[in-house]
């Protein structure tokens, strides 16, 4: 192995080169990313499990020839709420502490089969409720890009992996934004697909009709490749859609400009006082920047209208929560993880072990879900979320008639600083605004880094497709970042 090669700058195809000349060897890889994990890890908190002993073995049964799997040998970093067998899985919260499955996720099945390597388990706001990352119960992730500053959330563990070069690739979740608004602000790329596109067999429910696996990467090919071997039909998940896997790494590589694609702007949404008031001055000017780049791609902008986007935040958090209560009802003491050491009867075990078991915000949520499917309250509220939900969905079937890709700011700001939202759930609820809508209605969405403000600090842009549509998002990716292109991380000389 060459002296001055860092292992850990390289993007999958140079990463596969390198196996397949014997340049070096997937021990070598493995060996380098595991030790810069557990220096980085100190400093930026990403990882609450690293799989040393699990990586190393893996490492040296995989070979890697031309005729292998593009990702074999790849080592990859894997967001907790995913259930890897016999890698504890504890979704960052109290109540799963030391719990190891006995069973496999579908997605990482999928990513074993190609020959990936995972490396460990990436933190996340617990069960995957936050914006910030600050609700993990094992500490707040912290940005590389400035570490008084939080990644994101709820994936900020799998974005910090990938934009330190901890991993090339990892998998994050979406219920509302939780890969999409990470991505923007540590300068990543991270795709939300189309609800079930991918399975969800393994992985730890927090809002079922909205959850789904997504993942991050520096690059528009490596997303390809990872979303090209994880997606697909799946019987374990009955919510998994049976359409074909396009050839997402063709469609990159053969798309070369926009001509004849319309792109839309919901351009009074952002006027709207609600956005408005949270849209950051200089990422509106990042967002017309990106606009002038789409055109001067050949894309045909117009202007759309979404009416019904206001409404989102209000029905999404009415609605996961709502889902939350019912789906955080089997951590009761009884089947897997914690139970309480002080209890004297059945029922004061349930409320001891949830109460010891959960944070604040699980809590939080918990108690609102359970209040709006309250007799009385659920006209009011569930219902009145999901007439909501209809309505947004037909505003994009509407949307989609007359354009091909709607684009928009994927968060209203750049990172926050460590605790500025803390004391207002509300004000960290707003900071879903751009994201939730494609959770809500199931379309494909991508956050593409589109520049840093005047402090340094990444802004994302998004685009939307129709559902099943990720090829498309892949190629604008891939276009967009060759005209305007993004110095991330680690080509700034960020990791030491
Ligand atoms: N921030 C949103 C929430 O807290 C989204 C989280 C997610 O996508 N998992 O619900």
């Amino acid at each position: 192995m060459s002296t001055n090669l860092k292992l850990t700058n390289l993007n999958l195809e140079e990463t596969r080169k390198g196996l397949v000349s014997k340049d070096f060897s997937v021990k070598e890889l493995v060996t380098e990313y595991l030790s810069w994990i557990k220096k980085s890890n100190e400093k930026y908190n990403s990882f609450i499990t690293i799989s040393e002993e699990y990586a190393l073995e893996k490492a040296e049964q995989i070979k890697v020839d031309e005729n292998s799997h593009p990702l074999a040998g790849i080592p990859i970093a894997v967001k907790d709420l995913i259930i890897t067998k016999g890698i504890e899985t504890n979704c960052a919260s109290k109540i799963l502490k030391g719990f190891i499955p006995p069973y496999q996720s579908t997605v990482i099945s999928k990513l074993e089969d190609a020959g990936a390597i995972i490396l460990g388990k990436t933190n996340l706001d617990e069960f995957a409720m936050g914006s910030t990352n600050e609700n993990s119960a094992f500490g707040t992730v912290l940005n590389p890009w400035d570490t008084n500053r939080v990644p994101g959330g709820s994936s900020g563990g799998s974005a910090v992996a990938v934009c330190a070069g901890q991993a090339p690739i990892s998998l994050g979740t979406e219920t509302g934004g939780s890969v999409r608004q990470p991505a923007a602000l540590t300068g990543t790329l991270g795709l939300k697909p189309t609800y079930g596109r991918i399975s969800r067999y393994g992985v730890v429910a927090y809002a079922s009709s909205c959850d789904q696996v997504g993942p991050f990467a520096r690059n528009a090919h490596d997303l390809a490749v990872t979303m090209q071997t994880i997606s697909g039909y799946d019987e374990n998940d009955s919510t998994s859609m049976d359409v074909e896997v396009p050839n997402y790494v063709e469609q990159i590589k053969n798309t070369t400009d926009f001509k004849g694609t319309t792109i839309g702007i919901p351009r009074s949404f952002f006027s709207d006082s609600f956005s408005k008031n949270s849209l950051n001055p200089e990422i509106e000017k990042s967002f017309q920047q990106s606009i002038k780049t789409l055109e001067k791609l050949g894309a045909k902008v117009i202007d759309i209208e979404l009416p019904s986007l206001k409404y989102a935040i209000s029905a999404y958090y009415v609605l996961a929560c709502a889902e939350a209560s019912s789906n955080l009802s089997r951590f009761d003491g009884v089947r897997y993880g914690k139970r309480t050491s002080n209890a004297s009867n059945l029922k004061e075990m349930y409320e001891k072990t949830r109460a010891e078991g959960f944070g604040p915000e699980v809590k939080r949520r918990i108690m609102m879900g359970t209040f709006a499917l309250a007799s009385g309250y659920y006209d009011a509220y569930y219902l009145k979320a999901q007439k909501v939900r209809t309505l947004i969905i037909n505003d994009f079937k509407s949307a989609f008639k007359k354009c091909d890709l709607i684009a928009t700011p994927t968060s209203p700001s750049t990172a926050f600083k460590v605790g500025e939202k803390m004391t207002s759930p509300v004000e960290m609820f707003l900071a879903d605004i751009f994201t939730v809508p494609a959770n809500l209605t199931g379309i494909p969405a991508i956050s593409i880094p589109s520049g840093l403000n005047s402090e340094n600090l990444p802004i994302g842009f998004q685009l939307h497709a129709n559902v099943f549509k990720e090829g498309d998002l892949l190629a604008a990716a891939n276009l967009f970042l060759k005209e305007q292109p993004f110095e991330d991380f680690l080509s700034r000389g960020g990791q030491q």
